[in-house]
């Protein structure tokens, strides 16, 4: 029998209601280049056991680092005491969702596993796309960074499951800054972070995007400020990401919904009144919600409470429909069954529940990005993450961006400056009117979602195709 099946044998004795126990390696490597030099690389290889437990109505959650029989026995029963002192406080019966037994295995589908590769491939890429932006006139600063991830887990459970799972992530990013004009204007140029092997990184073209954005950075020095004022607004897929991040993703993580997760970054004003009911965008927006989708970040096969990922809508034609939902809420929206998005970033991390991969579908109709900007009188195209804001019940948000456009009778007319708009998030999606088709659909995402005390940082994957935004308030950044 497995070591972890062991410990819950032990734990199924003491007459726990459930209990699972999570072998986790979390393994990282991160590689910052600056200019044409290495700043710094960091390793990250840590990995222990964490057991949770539910006894009566009480919780409780150990870990170790040590992985041998007695340190996993003696986490059991300090999760176990745990237990015993939380059901002394409960307030109520603990409903866990049913989930059907699981003995399976996962694995992100790589060719090439980055850990058993020479650091000095990767290094020597970001060092050429360096070099390449430093060669743009006026650039000043070129920055290139790689973020290669394993995580490993297997996990046994009270219902008899046990799962492996086996994820690796890439993700990639270059910068360049330049100076003119009076001005010090940044660009980067972000390839989608997937789930993926080495292969992924060699795949991407960091040469001509190199160029490119040492060039966009100039320009963008000599920019005219944006005209503060209501205009409509094209978003490309990567600003689009952190706007549904932040407005769509984080509103509707029951747990925060319910308030039981405050700490970072708020509540939610997507109550559970709203469900089924509420406008959260106008009829073409459906925002979906995917653990499934191949190279996803949150695609891990099973969650941390041994549930299969699924895929389902938050928001369909409109209407807010959905959550994000963890094995002990959902009974309080009548689910039978949780959806497979609670995740620990660490074996130490208790499993919460986290924002899945999330996208907005692309439009039914056929529009390509040209013909989104050629149908748009006039207005304002945004491409990339910049500041943002957003207050405590992800309502009132502000978003800044990477770098502007204006556009004027239908095409694009030289780039803007200092751009910055603001909404309130669901009449934003009230007012998006249009959505290029599968075609223009790009992948974004991050590993530093930030939620929990002590804070966990995961990670997922957004997407969309281009889209306008009608009636939007831009005002002048200063
Ligand atoms: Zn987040």
């Amino acid at each position: 029998m497995d070591k972890l099946q062991e410990v819950i044998k032990y734990l199924k004795g003491k007459k726990v209601r459930f209990a699972d126990a999570r072998e986790h390696l979390f393994r990282e490597r991160e590689i910052y280049t600056e200019d044409t030099r290495v700043e710094r690389i960091t390793e990250q290889n840590v990995s222990g056991v964490g057991i949770k437990v539910l006894y009566e109505n009480g919780w409780g959650y150990a870990s170790t680092s040590a992985k041998d029989p007695a340190s996993l026995k003696k986490a059991a029963d300090k999760a176990l005491a745990l237990a015993r002192h939380a059901d002394k406080a409960a307030d109520g019966r603990v409903e866990l969702a049913a989930e059907p037994k699981h003995v399976a295995k996962f694995a992100t589908k790589i060719k090439e596993d980055p850990f058993e590769l020479e650091i000095s491939g990767a290094v020597g890429a970001l060092l050429e796309a360096g070099e390449l932006s430093l060669k743009g006139k006026d650039v000043i600063k070129a920055n290139a960074y790689l973020v290669l991830r394993n995580m490993r887990k297997k996990y046994a459970n009270t219902e008899d499951s046990l799962i492996e799972t086996d994820v690796f992530t890439v993700l990639p990013e270059i910068q360049a800054t330049a100076r003119a004009n009076g001005e010090v204007k940044s660009r980067h140029y972000w390839p989608a972070p997937m789930n993926a092997g080495y292969e992924y990184f060699r795949g991407i073209d960091f040469k001509t995007n190199a160029r490119r954005i040492a060039a966009e950075a100039r320009e963008h020095c000599f920019a005219p400020s944006c005209e503060t004022g209501p205009t409509t607004l094209v978003l490309d897929p990567e600003h689009l990401s952190l706007t549904m991040h932040e407005s769509v993703g984080h509103p509707t993580e029951l747990d925060r919904v319910l308030g039981y997760e405050e700490s970072c970054a708020g509540r939610s004003f997507a109550t559970l009144d709203k469900l089924n009911k509420f406008k959260y965008g106008s009829d073409i927006v459906n925002l979906v919600a995917d653990n499934t989708l191949e190279g996803g970040l949150a695609s891990c096969g099973y969650d941390d409470e041994g549930v299969e990922c699924q895929k389902w809508h938050i928001v369909k034609d409109g209407v807010l429909s959905g959550y994000g939902v963890n094995r002990e809420l959902a009974h309080k929206l009548k689910m039978t069954r949780a959806n497979g998005t609670t995740r620990a970033t660490k074996y130490s991390d208790v499993p919460i529940t986290r924002m899945p991969n999330l996208y907005l579908a692309p439009g039914k109709k056929p529009l390509s990005f040209e013909e989104l900007i050629a149908d748009t009188e006039d207005g304002i195209y945004i491409e990339g993450m910049g500041s943002f804001s957003i207050d405590q019940m992800r309502l009132n948000m502000q978003f800044g961006g990477d770098a502007f456009w204006a556009i004027k009778k239908g095409k694009l007319a030289g780039m803007l400056k200092n751009v910055t708009y603001n909404a309130i998030s669901y009449e934003f999606w009230r007012n998006c009117d249009a959505i290029a088709d599968e075609r223009a659909f790009r992948r974004a995402g991050f590993i530093t979602c930030g939620k929990g005390d002590p804070m966990q940082a995961a990670q997922m994957t957004h997407g969309a195709s281009p889209a306008r935004f009608r009636n939007i308030m831009v005002r002048r950044a200063k």
